[in-house]
């Protein structure tokens, strides 16, 4: 991993070289991303689908290359089941609309679990107020893994679609969504896919996992902000209505009706991302150029050495302690029996230049569940090493010697 590629690691806080591990939130950009971002500015910036002259047409074909990468990139038969959108909560939020006009009427059910990201829950309770149905999670064990057997209990012939994620943005550890997914289509129920921290940080296939919808987020992906994905199989998508109207999505307007354009445009009302899309075909190349055995086996290594690291220290509790993980570990100090807060732990650690994100990561549901005000959470991106681990190790001693 070429650390000299992300220029920001170099820059100093508080008079020390950053150390990095807020990758679950957003990953830092390799020198690439943000050349493409500049190239298409300085060379081919035009709007795309609409002119016949060359730098639309470039734009457009740079547009459509980058759709067809993102496909490749996550297993998807076609690129037209590949939309663009700002994110993943965009991407929730679009198919929460799209699938609610479709299928959900008063009384019926849908599911999430109990560890889900406020993205893949405010937009189903807002859903559900809408058609008076209702929201239903599943529960977590004591270690803090969900429980499928309760899971099981829940389908039935009102759920109407569930949508998990696949590794937990608190905890790092992957869900059984493959077991999710055969129990869902057992009773041809779709499944939604919240891909943010599993896409970058493991290969996803969308055809062997089976899922109906997958959503991630290209910031977190090494790429840039406001360019996002929703993965849909054909056979919904096509029965999808659209969530937004405008430019680009149309077939023909008239007065008395508007008929829809065809996959995937119907999806992306008014100027796309073009600039976005382009960049985050950069950072997949990117990615897949140091290639996914190399990045898991990188931040598997890593993660299990903090945890180590982290066990030998008085006082730690780790969340989902020695489960398996995705570059995520989140966990608190106590002083005898008393929590010393998140928040006092993260602020020393900035002082010491060490980056690491602490409250309740947008999961509150799952925070309360823990009992805690909230965690401490380090998460690790292909450009962090043992040396990053070990000046977080000694900043936390520092400072829980301090707040001890
Ligand atoms: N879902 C999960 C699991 C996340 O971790 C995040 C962001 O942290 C989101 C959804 C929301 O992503 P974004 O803010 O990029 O839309």
């Amino acid at each position: 991993m070429n650390r000299n590629d992300f220029p920001i690691l170099k820059e100093l806080v508080h008079g020390r070289e950053l150390v990095y591990l807020d990758n679950a939130a957003t990953s830092q950009k390799p020198q690439p991303v943000m050349d493409a971002i500049v190239e298409a500015y300085s060379h081919w910036n035009s709007n795309i689908h609409r002119g016949v002259h060359h730098l639309s047409q470039v734009a457009t074909m740079k547009h459509e290359e980058a759709r067809k990468a993102v496909a490749a990139f996550i297993g998807a038969e076609s690129s037209d089941e590949i939309i663009f959108t700002k994110g993943t909560t965009d991407s929730i939020n679009a198919l929460a609309f799209c699938l609610g006009e479709l299928l959900v009427h008063e009384g019926d059910e849908i599911i999430v679990s109990g560890l889900e990201h406020h993205s893949n829950i405010v937009p189903w309770q807002m859903l559900c107020e809408r058609k008076k149905a209702v929201l239903r999670h599943i529960p977590l064990r004591d270690d803090l893994s969900l429980d499928i057997e309760a899971f099981k209990g829940l389908l039935n012939d009102k759920t109407r679609l569930v949508s998990v994620a696949h590794v937990s943005n608190v905890l790092g550890t992957i869900q059984p969504v493959e077991e999710i997914i055969r129990l869902a289509h057992e009773s041809n129920i779709p499944v939604c896919i919240d891909g943010a921290q599993s896409v970058p940080h493991m290969p996803v296939d969308v055809q062997a996992l089976n899922c109906d919808f997958l959503v991630f987020s290209g910031h977190k992906l090494y790429g840039p902000t406001g360019i996002g994905v929703l993965y849909g199989k054909r056979e919904w998508l096509e029965k999808l209505p659209p969530h937004e109207g405008g430019g680009e999505m149309i077939n023909h307007v008239r007065w008395s009706g508007t008929s829809y354009n065809e996959l995937p445009y119907k999806f992306e009302a008014g100027t796309p991302n073009y600039v976005g899309s382009w960049a985050l075909k950069t950072a997949m190349d990117y990615m897949q150029a140091i290639g996914w055995d190399a990045m898991e086996a990188h931040e598997q290594e890593l993660t299990a050495y903090c945890e180590q690291q982290l066990r030998a220290i008085d006082g730690i509790r780790i969340y989902a302690a020695g489960q398996r993980k995705a570059g995520v570990i989140s966990f608190n100090v106590y002083n005898g029996k008393e929590l010393i807060h998140p928040f006092d732990i993260g602020t020393l650690l900035d002082q010491q230049g060490v980056a690491v994100r602490t409250g309740h990561h947008c999961a509150e549901p799952l925070i309360d569940e823990i009992g805690v005000p909230g965690t401490v959470r380090v998460s690790f991106g292909l450009y962090n090493d043992r040396a990053d681990v070990d000046a977080f190790i000694a900043a936390l001693q520092k400072s829980i010697a301090i707040l001890g």
